[in-house]
């Protein structure tokens, strides 16, 4: 299996309740190696250009304001498959169908305050990665 870099949010309803290192715990006992991490406040500009992909869904305007409501955690994550293994341990989008033990069935409050974002591919990750970090920001 390859090594690959996925991106991960953790998202306002989690930084909200204080999560942020127990969500990272599960990433590091799943063999994710977080190699950047910032907190940041993103900007609604930031947010609507980073969720355009869903622009024409009836969630995209409460979406965006829901990821401007607070801090977010912007992550690096490092590992053998990581794009695949951060989806699964990040469980189903909607909290209800996640599986036990997930991030998801653990902590999200909604199917939009889902407390975790991963990007779905490795060419996907790498966009979503320059668009948070610069190079020497990631220190694997
Ligand atoms: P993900 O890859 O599992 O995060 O899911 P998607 O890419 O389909 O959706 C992006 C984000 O939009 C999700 O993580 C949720 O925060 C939000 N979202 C998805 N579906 C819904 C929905 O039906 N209603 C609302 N309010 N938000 C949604």
């Amino acid at each position: 299996m390859a090594v690959e870099r996925t991106f991960s949010i953790i998202k306002p309803d989690a930084t909200r309740r204080n999560l942020t290192g127990r969500i990272n715990a599960v990433f590091e006992q799943n063999g994710l190696r977080i190699v950047a991490q910032k907190r940041i406040w993103m900007s609604r500009q930031h947010a609507k250009t980073f969720y355009a992909v869903h622009k024409d869904r009836p969630f995209y305007a409460s979406l965006v304001d829901f990821m401007c409501s607070g801090p977010v955690v912007v992550q690096v994550l490092e590992g053998e498959n990581a794009v695949a293994k951060h989806r699964e341990v990040m469980g189903a989008t909607d909290p209800a169908k996640a599986a036990d033990g997930t991030i998801r069935k653990l902590f999200a409050e909604s199917i939009e305050a889902n407390s975790v974002h991963g990007s779905d591919s490795v060419e996907n990750a790498a966009i979503e990665i320059a668009y948070f970090f610069a190079g020497y920001e990631i220190v694997g």
